[in-house]
């Protein structure tokens, strides 16, 4: 059989186009600006050839080793030049990144790009630091273990945070010698695909970096099948996870998923009450809410129910909803209409059902109908195993339980399919170690809202993922480990 590896190591990015000469919607995203619902790019799919020559391009590239085979501090060297690129880049990036996912420009500039630099400037400061391991059996043998890439990797990406989320699974499969084939979400693929660009231009070879555009269920799917294609890096919805690692299995091939979440904020009386509503308003709003870690299931304690709603309550409702684009703007539009529309029913829901109350929100923004404006919801919902409390809702929509007391609020925490984070608002100690060990979550923030030291492993439990973001989990995932034995 005639080798499919081709000599030719690169091909081109895909080029969206402006509205006007729209090309046929079968093959093309038309892209929406959530704030005015006006049309502002089509983006091709990658698809039959197109879509071949990328995965081959991809294995033909790996298989060359001019990548690979750099050394580990020439490769960092490249990924610190990434960095610096993405931050002379900024202003530009984040103009994309509102427009396509209509997180507010400001969290754009000062969250989502800065961290999608450190994520290459993380991995550059990994490979100096990466080390094999050796286990002497005197006058018998010497084993050596070694790391090597895997090969081809997929990396596909949600459309919520798609700068920071796609750049770390980048920098870890590139740091690590892989080529890699990128596949953004289909409603925001253009930061990520600028991004390609700079990584293209920072010095990695261009079969090395790909993009493959449109929907999950072809082009992703096709990617996760080909059987050119090594290892899956995917962030996303867990329905979408399921199907990935079923699809992947076919190859046995190694799969990271990080998947969705639904995660417990609870509130004891020994907390800090304002410094727990501070927090509990970024943990659940930054990001217009759209985050797979947001604590938006809030258990606080009876003792302090009553002030902790009513000032947690006025603050929702002073929150700035706007324009994405301007500066002051805290919550923007969500991001494309079906997920309006999505959130709408969960609010028709929240009204019509005697066991939640609703405490302000749970409709589109009154007057601002330009746009897909979903006014921040506060629902006091009288139990936990209700739709709301356990589906991801995904948008600025947060629940409140009243709870007796920290076991009552464990137990709700942990009756949940998902198990990403959980969040606890404490000064005493014991509470918080308890708390600590009992939530059956990757991460536990106590008194803080979604820091993050990328070194410790980022990931979920349960059916919030397999697999770590950061270290041991990124290296594992993106390589392969050799033992060499020796006499000696
Ligand atoms: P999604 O699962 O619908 O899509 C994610 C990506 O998968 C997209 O690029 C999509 O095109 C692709 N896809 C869809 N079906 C596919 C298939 N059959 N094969 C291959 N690829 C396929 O998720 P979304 O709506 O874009 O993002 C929101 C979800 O992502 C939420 O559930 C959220 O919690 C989750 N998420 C998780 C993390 C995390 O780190 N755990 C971070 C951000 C978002």
């Amino acid at each position: 059989m005639a080798s499919p590896l081709r000599d030719t190591v690169a091909t081109p990015l895909p080029k969206p186009a402006r509205p006007g000469a729209a090309p046929s919607a079968a093959s093309a995203q038309t892209l929406v600006f959530a704030g005015s619902k006006q049309a502002f790019a089509h983006v091709p799919h990658t698809t039959g050839d197109d879509l071949e020559a990328i995965v081959q391009s991809a294995r033909a590239q790996f298989e060359k080793g001019d990548w690979r085979n750099r050394t580990a501090s020439q490769r960092a060297d490249t990924l610190r030049r990434i960095s610096t690129l993405i931050l002379e880049h900024a202003d530009e990036l984040a103009d994309l990144h509102t427009l396509e996912t209509s997180i507010p420009i400001g969290q754009a500039k000062g969250m989502h790009i800065p961290r999608a630099a450190e994520n290459f400037t993380f991995f550059a400061d990994v490979l100096a630091g990466l080390a094999g391991e050796t286990y002497d059996q005197s006058g018998r043998y010497l084993a050596i273990v070694t790391r090597e890439p895997v090969g081809v990797a997929v990396l596909i990406a949600p459309w919520n945070a798609p700068l920071v989320l796609s750049s770390m699974k980048m920098a870890a499969a590139i740091a690590l010698g892989n080529s890699i084939i990128v596949k953004p979400s289909e409603y925001a693929p253009l930061a990520v695909l600028r991004l390609c660009e700079l990584v293209r231009e920072a010095g990695v070879p261009e079969g090395v970096v790909q993009v493959a555009l449109g929907p999950g269920h072809t082009v992703g799917k096709t990617l996760v099948r080909h059987p050119e294609t090594d290892v899956v890096g995917f962030i996303g919805g867990t329905e979408t996870g399921k199907k990935i690692m079923a699809d992947a299995a076919s190859g046995l091939k190694k799969v990271g998923l990080e998947l969705g979440g639904k995660s417990a904020n609870i509130i004891l009386e020994s907390a800090d009450i304002d410094r727990a509503i501070d927090g509990s308003l970024l943990a659940i709003f930054a990001g217009n809410g759209e985050q797979c870690l947001a604590g938006s299931r809030i258990m606080v304690e009876r003792g302090v129910a009553d002030t902790f709603i009513e000032k947690f309550v006025a603050r929702t409702r002073k929150l700035r909803v706007g324009d994405p684009f301007a500066l002051e703007t805290e919550i923007g539009p969500m991001a494309f209409e079906a997920h309006f529309q999505r959130l709408l029913a969960f609010a028709a829901t929240a009204k019509n059902e005697d066991r939640y109350d609703v405490l302000t929100g749970a409709e589109a923004v009154p007057g601002m109908d330009r746009g897909y404006y979903f006014a921040p919801t506060v629902v006091l919902a009288k139990d936990n195993g209700n739709d709301l409390c356990q589906e991801e809702l995904f948008g600025p929509f947060a629940t409140v339980q009243i709870v007796r007391d920290l076991d009552d609020a464990l137990e709700r925490a942990n009756d949940s399919d998902f198990g990403l984070a959980g969040y606890i608002w404490s000064d005493d100690l014991p509470s918080v170690m308890r708390a600590r060990q009992a939530l059956k979550a990757g991460t536990v923030w106590v008194n803080t809202p979604m820091t993050r030291d990328l070194r410790a492993p980022f990931g979920g439990y349960k059916q919030s993922g397999i697999g770590r973001d950061g270290i041991p989990g990124s290296i594992d995932l993106f390589t392969e480990e050799k033992s060499t034995l020796i006499p000696n």
